[in-house]
């Protein structure tokens, strides 16, 4: 991918010139004949690389540099005459990719931008491989929900939140019904493709604040921010009824359900994540206890039903 260009010189017969030869060499170029008028064209065209002159009338180079660096993802190669009144560090410290004497040699510049332009390219593939790891660092490979480690991760924020505003924060644990059996009579995949359409379920009854993630084999846990613990209990019904009403195919011409049994809590000012998970758990085993395919809540020690 070819770079898009800047040349900002206030002598009109180098702009000329290194225009003509960019242009030439098929380059995306264009130019400015200051550095206030190379900002007001930043502030409207793409630009990746900009070649200025150090000494301006006005605004000077190294200053242009360093609102460039300040404000926009862009490489600057400076220029100036071999006067030794600029140094290579100076520019460097601005923050300019590299450095060149004038008069300017049209083959070097060439060969210095794109060193520029394949360092910049670099740079980009280095960033979009890291925000990549770190997606899948959180994410579950088969339902693409959350993982865990998101898991106790966002809890920590919230539940640091909730402490410091005394919001209110709920969380709700959800684990399929009997879903050993369903993999034993159908086979594991068709129990995979079970976990898949629920964690989907799952996020469609969920705000945009609410987190859902996949907590373990058959589990999976939501985080409702600003949630009292009746509200999260019409959250989880919510979600439960709409897996209750699920159709699953996993055999041909044979309708199968699914059903969750959930447990709901609400977090208690300055209580410790385990024993604010640990009642979310507790409450799900009353709803197992009590039949299955059920939501219960537990706010203190003293066990209630929905
Ligand atoms: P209960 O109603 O008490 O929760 O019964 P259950 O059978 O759901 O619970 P149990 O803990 O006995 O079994 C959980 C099952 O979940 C066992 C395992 O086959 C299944 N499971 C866990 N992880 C996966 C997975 O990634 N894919 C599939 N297909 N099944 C899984
Ligand atoms: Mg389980
Ligand atoms: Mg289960």
């Amino acid at each position: 991918m070819k770079p898009y260009i800047l040349i900002v010189d206030d002598d009109p017969a180098v702009r000329l010139a290194m225009y003509e030869f960019l242009s030439a060499k098929s380059c995306h170029a264009d130019t400015a004949s200051s550095a206030e008028n190379a900002i007001e064209y930043l502030k409207f065209n793409k630009v990746d690389i900009v070649i200025t002159d150090i000494r301006m009338l006005g605004m000077d180079g190294l200053e242009l540099t360093d609102i460039i660096k300040k404000k926009y993802d862009i490489d600057v190669i400076v220029m100036t005459a071999y006067s030794g009144e600029h140094s290579y560090a100076e520019a460097v410290s601005k923050g300019a990719s590299d450095f060149i004497f004038k008069p300017v040699r049209f083959e070097e510049l060439l060969l210095r931008l794109q060193r520029v332009a394949k360092e910049r390219q670099n740079a980009k593939e280095r960033n979009q491989m890291v925000k990549k790891l770190q997606k899948l660092a959180i994410t579950d490979g088969l339902t693409k929900l959350y993982n865990s480690r998101y898991f106790y991760r966002q809890l920590d924020l919230e539940v640091d939140r909730q402490n410091r505003y005394g919001h209110n924060l709920s969380l709700l644990l959800i684990d399929i019904d009997h879903f050993k059996k369903y993999n034993d009579t159908y086979g594991h995949l068709e129990g995979d493709k079970v976990l898949i359409r629920l964690g989907q379920i799952i996020k469609s009854c969920l705000r945009r604040m609410d987190t859902a993630h996949r907590y373990g084999g058959e589990e999976f846990t939501v985080i409702l921010p600003e949630t009292s613990c009746q509200d999260a209990v019409v959250v989880a019904e919510r979600i439960r009824e709409s897996i209750e009403v699920e159709s699953f195919s996993p055999v041909k011409g044979k309708k199968a359900m699914i059903a969750v049994s959930i447990g709901v809590t609400e977090y208690q000012p300055d209580e410790k994540i385990p024993t604010f998970v640990q009642r979310a758990d507790q409450a799900l085993y009353m709803s197992k206890n009590q039949g299955r395919n059920k939501t219960s809540f537990l706010l203190s020690e003293k066990p209630s039903k929905s």
